[in-house]
């Protein structure tokens, strides 16, 4: 064969081979944890013996943070200190220690719509370990807020000790743990060389540069009408968290209407507004999930003013009436979709 035309021909295999759409391979993990469920998505071809290898490792990374933070294990670190009265410091995780740290600043940064103290406001309403549903009288409510307050809480940097400075204080890290934990597994697939990756816990969410290749990943933004998607953003190297008043909740014996989880430490009550969900988009999920549920507490008009000063990616769901909703989204979040 002509030598020119042998060149042709390998050289029209290769330019086809790169412009076919390969199908690409990318295995999904699915599990439980954290009192809730996972999904994480490797954007690399591999091995079974990898693949097992990498959920055994996810595995044991959740189980040592439900180790360390849940509130419904008796024996977790965290469920140690509230059951402590001392108010002499205690010692605890390096991990633990990251995530209170990360709580209090946020709940400086919210002059306190953020308080991982609110625990027995949450358990008093019925969205705790401890499930009821009647709704606690006024005395009590005023009673329990006199023994919360995250400013009861020290924490020391240099020896990794908390203390409390009310006996009664508890800690609930419900609201930012799962953000952590997603920012773990990841950190476990990096040290397992997987470059290409999407951990979602309990629909907090963080990925990777890119899905594979030069792809990215488009994460849905769920509407409130359950199930369907309401926008759709490509995210880089980027979290996303969402805190939502249509999936936790109970409903008012009394009025019928529905309660909320998310508890104002100022009212010692479930939030009442009209925000439906809000979803923000940072680096850590950590930080994406405390920003996301102290937006939730703050609502429409004083989470937005707070969004928007911090510079903030937050996109807002807000109901209007019945069955309508309007979006509101942060200087921030629409420069995201400009990226
Ligand atoms: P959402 O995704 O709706 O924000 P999260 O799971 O992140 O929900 O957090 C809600 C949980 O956080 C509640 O179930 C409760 O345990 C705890 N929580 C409730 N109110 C507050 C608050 N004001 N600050 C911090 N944590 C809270
Ligand atoms: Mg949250």
């Amino acid at each position: 064969m002509n030598k020119f035309l042998q060149i042709f021909i390998i050289t029209a295999v290769i330019v086809m081979w790169l412009l076919f759409p390969k199908n690409h391979y990318s295995p999904t993990i699915n599990g439980e944890a954290l009192g809730t469920t996972y999904m994480v998505k490797i954007g690399h071809t591999i091995s079974q013996h990898q693949l097992d290898k990498i959920k055994q490792a996810i595995r044991d990374e959740l189980e040592d943070i439900n180790d360390k933070m849940s509130t419904y294990l008796n024996n977790s670190e965290l469920s140690k200190f509230n059951k402590w009265q001392s108010l002499e410091p205690f010692a605890i995780s390096e991990s633990t220690f990251k995530v209170i740290a990360e709580a209090q600043a946020v709940s400086r940064i919210s002059k306190g719509a953020f308080d991982i103290t609110v625990g027995p406001l949450v358990n008093l309403w019925g969205f705790g370990p401890q499930k009821q549903q009647q709704n606690p009288p006024q005395k009590i409510i005023e009673e329990t807020l006199q023994q919360i307050g995250y400013k009861n809480l020290k924490i020391n940097a240099q020896n990794h000790t908390i203390q409390k400075l009310h006996p009664k204080l508890q800690l609930d890290l419900s609201a930012i743990a799962k953000g952590f934990a997603v920012d773990s597994v990841c950190q476990v697939l990096i040290k397992l060389s997987i470059k290409n990756y999407m951990v979602e816990i309990g629909g907090e969410i963080r990925v990777s540069r890119f899905k594979y290749g030069q792809k990215t990943w488009v994460i849905g933004i769920e509407s409130p009408h359950y199930g369907t998607i309401q926008e759709a953003i490509p995210l880089r190297e980027m979290s996303i968290a969402t805190s939502g008043n249509y999936r936790n909740f109970r409903y008012d014996p009394v009025t019928k209407k529905r309660l909320s989880h998310t508890i104002s430490p100022q009212t010692g009550k479930p939030i009442d507004h009209n925000l439906a969900s809000v979803s923000v988009v940072s680096t850590t999920c950590m930080y994406a999930d405390a920003m996301a549920t102290t937006l939730m507490v703050l609502g429409e008009k004083e989470g937005y003013k707070l969004a928007q000063q911090l510079n903030l990616a937050c996109y807002f769901i807000i109901h209007e009436k019945p069955g309508t909703y309007k979006v509101l989204q942060t200087d921030a979040f629409i420069k995201l979709g400009q990226k």
